[in-house]
């Protein structure tokens, strides 16, 4: 255990960790920000063409403009760490994580979402040998190979947009009648000819031997059995708090929080994704991030002078 106590400690290193770690180095806060990975989602992304400052940019560049500029404040994010609670002891915070157990004065949880299972049939069997919920990590490995994207909306159609690039077949599986992506997705998918899209289907199955072989849907009242190598499951995302407790949470399991991004319990912050802010994006989760930081500061400013 670590006897130190620091002044602020950030959870999550996402675009909103990321930010409120360079607002705390600039503030001078004697900071810890621990972490599973940097980047969190964004690092997934393929086309990025919404990030002020950036026409495009791909997520792993992104990523690794945000970890230039850490580092350029000499901050280091202690990785791969995940908290695994949050306790108040008096005016302390304690943040117990998989390695260690850390003090603060205050601290910001800024873990973001997990992608949501399809609990089907053959998904865990075969996560990681065919089922995948990370195109832009694992596209690369089905060059060549006919897939199946599931969802509709853009993670889905981002990731039918990169391997319609280099599968020879790519199946969307939309359980709805309608996409809800953006236009100009859409647009780009609906151009292709080698992407193949079933609307009112179901997923029921994934099937292989030593890894994934097809999937049976259900269209409608009709089944099909699909040969694919590659299942993407895009079906949304569930915001990671279950290790926050002791912090409100709405249905969704999102960690409430008021415009200074304080959560119910004082001195405890919450940023981006993981919180009830409406809409979830990089721009968005970064502002949250330096809102997060800078109300965490009047909060250490006013309160432990
Ligand atoms: C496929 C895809 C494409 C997208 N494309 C775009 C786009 O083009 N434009 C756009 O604006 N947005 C896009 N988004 C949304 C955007 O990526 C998110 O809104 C943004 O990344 C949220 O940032 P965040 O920091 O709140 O959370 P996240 O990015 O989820 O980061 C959370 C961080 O917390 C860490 N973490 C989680 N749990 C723990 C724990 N218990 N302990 C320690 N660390 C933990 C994670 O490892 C990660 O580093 C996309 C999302 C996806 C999935």
């Amino acid at each position: 255990m670590s006897k130190k106590i620091y002044e602020l400690i950030i959870i999550g290193a996402g675009p909103a960790g990321i930010t409120a770690a360079v607002y705390a180095a600039r503030k001078k806060l004697d900071f810890l920000i621990i972490s599973k990975d940097i980047g969190g989602q964004a690092a997934w992304s393929g086309d990025i063409e919404n990030y002020t400052g950036y026409q495009f940019i791909s997520g792993p560049e992104l990523t690794l403009k945000f970890n230039e500029h850490i580092s350029a404040f000499g901050i280091d994010v202690i990785m791969p760490e995940q908290a695994k609670g949050i306790e108040k002891q008096e005016k302390l915070i304690k943040v117990v994580s998989d390695k260690s157990l850390y003090l603060a004065n205050a601290v910001i949880v800024a873990t973001g979402k997990r992608p949501r299972m399809l609990n089907v049939e053959g998904e865990l069997e075969f996560k990681n040998k065919g089922v995948t919920y990370c195109a832009i990590c694992d596209g690369p490995l089905f060059r060549n190979k006919p897939v199946a994207v599931i969802g509709g909306g853009n993670s889905a159609l981002d990731a039918v947009l990169q391997m319609m690039k280099i599968s020879p077949k790519v199946y969307l599986i939309n359980i709805n009648a309608g996409l809800s992506a953006d236009s100009i997705m859409k647009e780009k998918v609906k151009q292709a000819d080698n992407v193949e899209i079933l609307h009112n289907a179901v997923v029921e199955r994934i099937s292989g031997a030593a890894f994934v072989e097809a999937i049976d849907v259900k269209q409608n009242d009709a089944r099909k059995h699909l040969n694919v190598a590659g299942v993407f499951v895009e079906i949304g995302l569930v915001p990671k708090s279950d290790f926050a407790g002791i912090l409100a949470r709405k249905e969704k399991q999102e960690i409430v929080v008021d415009c200074f991004n304080k959560t119910n319990v004082e001195g405890i912050f919450a940023s981006g994704d993981v919180t009830n802010v409406p809409e979830k994006q990089i721009i968005i989760a970064c502002g949250e991030g330096a809102k997060a930081c800078l109300s965490a500061c009047s909060y250490l400013s006013t309160h432990w002078i």
